[in-house]
């Protein structure tokens, strides 16, 4: 058999290449790569006329829930999700219960993803134990079990002697730490963004500030440690500003942010939108805008989901009271696209933010499509228009702030190892 994919536009950053391309897949591999005609013989053919041909998508920040709060998402519904928005391959937070802090957790996700999966699940372990930042976690352990890198997410590390000795171990298991920058004494109390919103609605706020001073403590211990430090989920001017600087500094870190951070700001929550709180909290203007010029210079290094999902009854609570967080494995691809109909980022750079540079900073030989390469593969057509229907998406959970929107750019084909795990 094999699968011969026709006619696309390829568009291969790492490799620098955009051009119409034949593809052709045998077992799990890319076996040719060719603008001239291939050999459709005895194999299955994919039409991409009109469509792109990607790399597939690889998601840094992820939250699957399973083990522990399948009510919301589990290994299965989580990676269904994730093969829709075109993702072949997502890295989950060990924020689950229990936290994956050691290897029976990481070899529990593992082996499930393997069962039930629809793409790869790559598990990010625990920097400390129970994610509570007294008492490191078994690092090693945790890298011979398959962790792809360490995070707390959901807690930062706010012990900074903890946090140094964290990069140096990690740094011992060539591992990148993906800090969760929140000063806990600072944002206490919050749940929103402090601005002229919270101000209106009555709502504790949440400065920028307490993202900001731990990306400052952080880019000094990376610093000191010269250990790597990805920084999940950035939303603030500020916090856009100090890694540019850093960066320039030759200080070793990297950054993602999520789709709403570009698409949205504070005034989102207005009327109370639970559906719109998530940590760290939608900013201002400023920030969205200051969010783009990182994506824009290559500061940003990856656009990632941080897909939270939380069922309908915890989030119609009080604002006080509904969780943080939001789903956005479905919907990252046509909120993308549109920064580039917008011209902040082109095409290329768009594909690179989701493919090569979220590998490249877990230093897996994933996202790109030269022959030999693992068959993980997107095809999406960038003007096909939809409507967000909410009750439609794959995921167990509805809480998105898009539902109803217009949407441009859809996923129509995801094929993992060089199976075709979602069509549309
Ligand atoms: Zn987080």
């Amino acid at each position: 058999m094999g699968l011969v994919i026709q006619g696309g536009r390829l568009i291969d950053p790492k490799n620098k290449i955009d051009q119409v391309m034949n593809l052709v897949i045998e077992g799990d591999r890319v076996a040719q790569v060719s603008s001239k005609p291939v050999d459709l013989k005895g194999r299955e053919v994919i039409d991409a006329k009109g469509m792109i041909i990607s790399p597939g998508f690889i998601d840094l920040h992820v939250h699957l829930r399973d083990p522990g709060q399948e009510y919301k998402e589990d290994i299965r519904s989580g990676t269904e999700s994730a093969a829709a928005g075109g993702f072949t391959s997502v890295c989950c937070m060990p924020n689950t219960r229990p936290v994956n802090d050691n290897e029976t957790v990481t070899q529990y996700i593992l082996e499930k993803a393997k069962r039930e999966g629809f793409v790869h699940v790559l598990p990010v372990g625990a920097i400390t134990k129970g994610s509570q930042g007294q008492e490191l976690a078994e690092i090693g352990k945790l890298k011979e079990a398959g962790c792809v890198a360490l995070s707390d997410d959901g807690w930062p590390v706010m012990n900074s002697e903890m946090m140094r000795r964290a990069l140096e171990y990690a740094k011992s298991f060539d591992l990148v730490v993906m800090p969760h920058c929140e000063d806990k004494h600072l944002s206490e109390g919050g749940v929103m963004n402090e601005g002229r919103s919270s101000t209106e609605m009555g709502l504790r706020g949440i400065p920028c500030q307490a993202e900001e001073i731990m990306i400052a403590r952080d880019i000094l211990l990376a610093d000191l440690t010269k250990s790597r430090v990805h920084f999940a989920h950035i939303s603030s001017e500020g916090g856009v500003r100090l890694i540019r600087e850093a960066k320039a500094r030759g200080i070793p870190v990297t950054a993602e942010t999520c789709p709403h951070y570009f698409s949205l700001t504070d005034e989102a929550t207005i009327g109370y939108n639970t559906n719109a709180k998530m940590n760290p909290p939608l900013r201002g203007l400023k920030d969205r805008e200051a969010v783009k010029s990182g994506l824009r210079d290559g500061t940003i290094d990856a656009i990632s989901t941080d897909h939270a999902p939380h069922s309908p009854e915890e989030k119609e609570q009080e604002f006080d009271k509904a969780p943080f967080g939001i789903i956005g494995l479905e919907t990252v691809l046509p909120l993308s696209l549109a920064l580039e109909r917008e011209g902040v980022i082109s095409l290329q750079q768009m594909i690179g933010l989701l493919t090569y540079q979220p590998a490249n900073i877990l230093k897996i030989k994933k996202g790109s499509l030269e022959e030999g390469a693992f068959a993980d593969i997107t095809l999406f057509d960038p003007l096909a228009e939809w409507v967000l229907d909410s009750g439609q998406l794959k995921s167990k959970s509805r809480n998105t702030p898009f539902n109803g929107w217009k949407m441009n750019g859809q996923v129509r084909y995801t094929i993992v190892s060089g199976k075709v795990v979602y069509r549309s």
